[in-house]
């Protein structure tokens, strides 16, 4: 006879695979929405939190329910009104000519979710302090018959929900179907028979609303890594308090395979809980942004992970050892901040992708610990998420995962063997007017956006340039570089912000062939995803990395504000082209000066 555990190893593994096969069919462009989608979906840790928040487990489950409550309701909230925000900013050029008559979906009107939750078990409570009898009927039929099938039909939601991200067109309307199917689980869930009171429940929703809702209205499109880190620590601390709050109301007298998922659960839910926020602290400034090492790093660290794995193993065998389930998840706490600490701040997004993945992971552990298939499939399509994003971020940097894993990366490497400063040549400045007159006399321009222009806030800057450009009949294009920025898609969510239609964003590959008839290439900010060396120095760190082929166009003016090199510490070559030009100053005051010079 088939187990539940096996049928749910199978779901696992479908659901992974599926997942793989949605995923990768998010185009770039929408890589940032889908970070932040699947962390909103990620939030349906929400549904075992509900269980242990409004169950009679006794005052410590409840405390521990409660605050996973407010932690997942704070991700579901804001990750879907972040994404929403993301994906609203998506447009073509026609669609921005032709203002739309339809009825807008207006994220906001995603704050009636929680009030619509509040007031159903408002009405549920109440009545149910009346009439006992009918409300248990209600109950009895709803946690047993159509629970299930509310699960099944949310988990199909979901999938679709990701599949809308495979094109910006569709991308909103799949979102929607993925917030349909979220409200179903938790409403489903609110009717499960083992809820016996919603005051927990009720304070945790509203909390965890108004500050998803401030976070995912409020915060600057610039934030969003820093946003996702944080979002990734409350889903993960969500799924390690329920697995002690589990433990905790068994006394540790749990079957090997509860206890081996348990384990799982709160051993990489503590470690993403103290990683995600260490990552979020780096990315805001609030932590120094380089690499902290010392010596003997790795093998503390990897002792450390072979204590925690020993006392799992112990654990697995004699589950009843308390205090050493305490002491391991204390140790796989501390264990997260160790494996951040010596990563530098321009790494972090990697770092995230993967901590996304792990948070994915400690949900789908949660799902076999209450054998709920719902977090077992949305826990895997996270998991899978991330590590593909993971692996995409690496193969645009030429960078193997081994190396991500394991390297103290973010360290900023010296170029070796290439050609002293002084026997690259000179390098020729230009002032804004000079640029005007340029730009001016250009039939096509391609805009090279890179990480400084997110630094200088600069990409409205960039659209209103592009559209005087426009306007004057040049023809403009954006060259979109997978890594350029710190997060994958960054750029295209900037540009979007400034109402840059998508349909002028090109990739790398469709790009490059234009370069050569470009008049111009005007590098905003951008560095290394421009750098030479990584086609012909192979002393370079950049060697191997496919980048923006500038160098071939025309002329090349480059907007930055010294002759310092970027995240790869490569100096770049580029600069002491004779037909590279160099606007010195911050992004975004070049830009108003030119667009002045430029209009004047
Ligand atoms: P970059 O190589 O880091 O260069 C950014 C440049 O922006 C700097 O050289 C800096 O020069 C300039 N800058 C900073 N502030 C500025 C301001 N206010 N105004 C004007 N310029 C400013 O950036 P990139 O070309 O976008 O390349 C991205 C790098 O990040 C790649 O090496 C990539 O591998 C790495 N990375 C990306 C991701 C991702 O997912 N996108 C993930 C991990 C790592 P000045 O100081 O002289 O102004």
């Amino acid at each position: 006879m088939t187990t539940e555990l096996e049928i749910g190893l199978y779901i696992f593994m479908l659901a992974g695979f599926l997942g793989y096969h949605v995923i990768s069919r998010v185009p770039p462009l929408l890589h940032t929405p889908l970070m932040s989608a699947t962390n909103a979906i990620a939030g349906i840790s929400l549904v075992g939190s509900l269980i242990v928040a409004g169950a009679d487990y006794g005052p410590f489950s409840t405390l521990l329910g409660f605050i996973a409550v407010t932690c997942s309701s704070t991700n579901v909230v804001g990750g879907f009104l972040i994404t929403d925000r993301m994906l609203k900013m998506f447009k073509k050029t026609k669609d921005q000519t032709v203002p739309r008559r339809r009825l807008q979906f207006n994220p906001k009107m995603l704050l009636a979710l929680p009030v619509l939750l509040l007031s159903l078990l408002v009405l549920v409570y109440g009545y149910e302090e009346q009439s006992k009898d009918a409300v248990h009927f209600f109950r009895d039929v709803l946690s047993t018959q159509a629970l299930k099938y509310f699960y099944i039909l949310s988990a199909a939601l979901f999938i679709l929900g990701l599949k809308g991200l495979s094109s910006p067109k569709s991308a909103r309307k799949g979102m929607f179907l993925a917030e349909l199917g979220m409200l179903m689980a938790v409403v489903g869930t609110l009717f499960h028979h083992e809820i016996v009171t919603y005051q927990w429940i009720i304070i945790g929703l509203v909390i965890g609303g108004v500050v998803g809702g401030a976070m995912g209205l409020r915060i600057p499109m610039t934030a969003v890594p820093q946003r996702t880190a944080l979002s990734h620590s409350l889903g993960a601390l969500a799924a390690c308090l329920v697995g002690i709050s589990e433990y905790f109301r068994h006394h540790g007298e749990l079957g090997m395979v509860v206890m081996t998922a348990l384990g799982f659960q709160v051993v990489i839910g503590g470690l993403t809980f103290t990683g995600s926020l260490m990552a979020a602290a780096k990315l805001q400034g609030l932590l120094p942004g380089h690499p902290i090492t010392y010596k003997g790093q790795n093998v503390l660290n990897l002792s450390l992970l072979a204590v925690i794995a020993a006392s799992l193993i112990y654990l697995i065998i004699v589950p009843t050892a308390g205090t050493l389930f305490y002491v391991m998840v204390g140790l796989a706490f501390v264990f997260g901040l160790m494996l951040i600490i010596p990563i530098g701040a321009a790494d972090m997004p990697v770092v995230i992708a993967l901590l996304n993945s792990y948070g994915g992971l400690a949900d789908a552990a949660m799902g076999f610990v209450l054998m709920n298939k719902i977090q077992i499939i949305t826990g895997s399509l996270d998991g899978t998420s991330g590590f593909l994003l993971s692996l995409l971020m690496c193969r645009a940097m030429n960078r193997s995962a081994m190396n991500v894993l394991f390297g103290a990366f973010g360290k900023i490497e010296k170029e070796e063997g290439g050609p002293a400063a002084e026997a690259k040549g000179s390098v020729r400045s230009i002032v804004p007017e000079e640029v005007a007159v340029l730009l001016d006399s250009a039939q096509s321009v391609i805009i090279v956006p890179g990480y400084g222009m997110a630094v200088a806030q600069a990409q409205h800057g960039v659209g209103e340039l592009a559209k005087l450009l426009i306007k004057r009949g040049i023809d403009v294009k954006y060259a979109i570089h997978p890594v350029a920025g710190r997060m994958p898609g960054h750029m295209n969510v900037l540009l979007a912000e400034a109402n840059v239609p998508y349909d002028l964003l090109y990739s790398m590959e469709q790009i490059n062939p234009y370069f050569p008839e470009a008049d111009i290439a005007l590098v905003v900010g951008a560095n290394d995803v421009t750098n030479p060396a990584a086609k012909n120095n192979k002393n370079s760190p950049l060697y191997g990395m496919p980048i923006l082929e500038v160098d071939r166009a025309k002329s090349i003016i480059i907007l930055k504000r010294s002759l310092r090199p970027g995240f790869a510490g490569v100096d770049n070559e580029l600069y002491y082209d004779p037909k590279c030009m160099m606007l010195f100053g911050d992004a975004k005051e070049s830009l108003n000066k030119l667009f002045t010079a430029l209009k004047s």
